[in-house]
């Protein structure tokens, strides 16, 4: 790819990050401190989707910063990637948020909530145009396969997702950070099978476009 279209596309990422700032489609987005867009590389052939911003994302403005961003960079480095290499983005630009004791805590975006966000992920798959896309947890899951995804059920698969690209869906870090003892290692287990499956599909020849049609008119 030329300097000048990884330019353009960093132009276009960062035009929609500033019309995402100033959206208000939801209260959380009255609620949040920072919107947080996305970041990485904008020709990145791997897309990641999270669910949302958590508490220290929402401080920092940037996507998977706190413990959960540390596993998921250690998850990349395990396939040969480095934070820089992708793109990671959620479903929902602000941190969805439920009274708590001490304070607002983090829960998942509602089904509204992600479909008032949904056009911004489409513009950001639009342009970065990755060969695959992973997805983090159920509701990033849910947000490309509809409601009745079962993440214990169904992760791992190849999956069709926007433009064809294939969509690959695995469990969230913040989920494995949850686990112990024997349920971590089996989770691990599992997160591991899948990130190899996204970096053997990485390493395929990338798909064709489908040739144009021909009519006989044109043939000699
Ligand atoms: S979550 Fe998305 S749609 Fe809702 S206010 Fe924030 S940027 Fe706008």
């Amino acid at each position: 790819m030329s300097l000048s279209e990884r330019a353009d596309k960093e132009r276009s990422l960062q035009h929609g990050a500033n019309i995402a700032d100033a959206c208000r489609k939801c209260q959380i987005g009255y609620e949040r401190r920072h919107n947080v867009y996305g970041e990485g590389n904008p020709c990145a052939d791997l897309l990641l989707v999270g669910e949302g911003p958590g508490e220290t994302e929402d401080l920092m403005g940037r996507p998977f910063v706190g413990r959960a961003g540390q596993l998921l960079e250690k998850m990349l480095e395990s396939i040969g990637f480095a934070r820089e290499d992708v793109y990671i983005c959620n479903t929902v630009k602000c941190r969805p948020t439920s009274p708590g004791e001490r304070g607002p805590k983090n829960r998942a975006p509602d089904p509204t909530e992600m479909a008032n966000c949904r056009p911004y992920l489409d513009e950001q798959i639009e342009i970065i145009r990755p060969r695959v896309i992973l997805a983090l947890g159920a509701p990033a899951a849910k947000s490309f396969l509809g409601r009745d995804f079962q993440i214990t059920k169904q992760r791992g698969c190849w999956y069709t997702g926007p433009h064809g690209i294939d969509l690959m869906v695995t469990f969230h870090p913040a989920y494995v950070l949850r686990q112990t003892g024997g349920e971590l290692t089996q989770v691990k287990r599992l997160v591991w099978n899948d990130l190899k499956a996204v970096r053997d599909k990485l390493q395929e020849p990338p798909k064709q476009p489908p040739a144009p049609e021909i009519t006989q008119a044109e043939l000699f």
